[in-house]
């Protein structure tokens, strides 16, 4: 059984926005058990809760949407939070986007980790997925089946001679996560840069914040994988699965996925009530599914 957890003090960081080029402060701030994962913008001051209830569009990145009000390119922090195990958590924004940093998720390891990590005397309820669940569009597809454990099965393909195929087959936890995984960064296509500007998108993409592939390899000095790109689409599937608010204990499998296709098939998994229960202890399900009682118990000190 493990507790709920929180950040031990406050951390923040200064920086642009992928898409709109907009320069805005991120806080991570403590917050009590079964708080969840809450964004405030500070700006206008509306909680937008890091839910599949609030996704609104995923064209290029993550967007949530509450009381009309947008906070867009979440997943990558997303993603880190929930590997690294923080629960709860209230994450004040001064804009419309979350800072796009290096275009990775490392950056926010190292703020969690600033940050230090405290238990809620609440214990932390697991997704554990029973039954396989799938979403199929075109040739592209995502699968959760049941496993011990959250594992990840990555598999893409482009039109391009350098990412004809790459393919990567991990167990995310929080050490494999900061060290294999967190460091991958954001990937577009030249070609689709010019695109993306005309429809107002990427204005704050760079060279410091995104691996551009141009017709015979990458603008940027190196990567830092060799199949980097897959690791990234890794790093997204975790962000977008974090919207389903439990760590999940499953067998991700996808193909050519996106974003899109992440969020579809988190939402076709709580629609499909016998594919899933909660669970206290990933390895036990619960007798008939029952909900996994919370509070009344002391934290552990680890
Ligand atoms: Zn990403």
């Amino acid at each position: 059984m493990a507790y709920r957890r929180t950040l031990r003090r406050d951390v923040g960081c200064t920086g642009i926005g992928l898409h709109t080029g907009r320069l805005t402060r991120l806080h991570l701030c403590p917050a009590p058990a079964e708080h969840g994962v809450r964004f405030r913008r500070v700006d206008v001051g509306v909680e937008i809760p890091a839910s599949l209830e609030n996704l609104a569009h995923l064209d290029h990145a993550t967007t949530l949407q509450h009381q009309g009000v947008t906070v867009s390119t979440v997943e990558h922090l997303l993603a880190a939070l929930r590997a690294l195990g923080v629960d709860d958590v209230l994450i004040e924004i001064d804009g419309p986007e979350i800072p796009i940093l290096d275009g990775s998720a490392a950056p926010f390891v190292i703020l969690i980790h600033e940050a230090g990590l405290k238990p809620l005397p609440a214990v932390r309820q697991y997704l554990k997925v029973l039954e396989p669940v799938e979403v199929v569009r075109g040739g592209k597809s995502a699968r959760l089946s049941p496993s011990d454990h959250f594992r990840v099965s990555y598999t893409i393909g482009f039109d391009h001679p350098l990412l004809r195929h790459q393919a990567i087959e991990c167990r995310v936890a929080g050490d494999s996560f900061a060290e294999e995984i967190a460091p991958a960064r954001t990937f577009g296509f030249l070609r689709d840069v010019e695109l993306l500007r005309r429809a107002g998108l990427a204005l704050g993409g760079s060279l410091d914040n995104a691996i551009v592939i141009g017709e015979t390899g990458v603008l940027n000095n190196k990567l830092r994988f060799e199949d980097e790109f897959v690791r990234h689409k890794v790093l997204d599937a975790i962000g977008d699965l974090a919207l389903l608010g439990h760590p999940v204990v499953g067998h991700l499998e996808a193909q050519r996925a996106g974003h899109a296709l992440h969020a579809a098939l988190a939402q076709k998994l709580i629609l499909t009530p016998q594919a899933w229960t909660l669970v206290t202890h990933p390895q036990l399900p619960l007798a008939g599914g029952a909900l996994a009682p919370t509070g009344a118990l002391e934290p552990q000190t680890t």
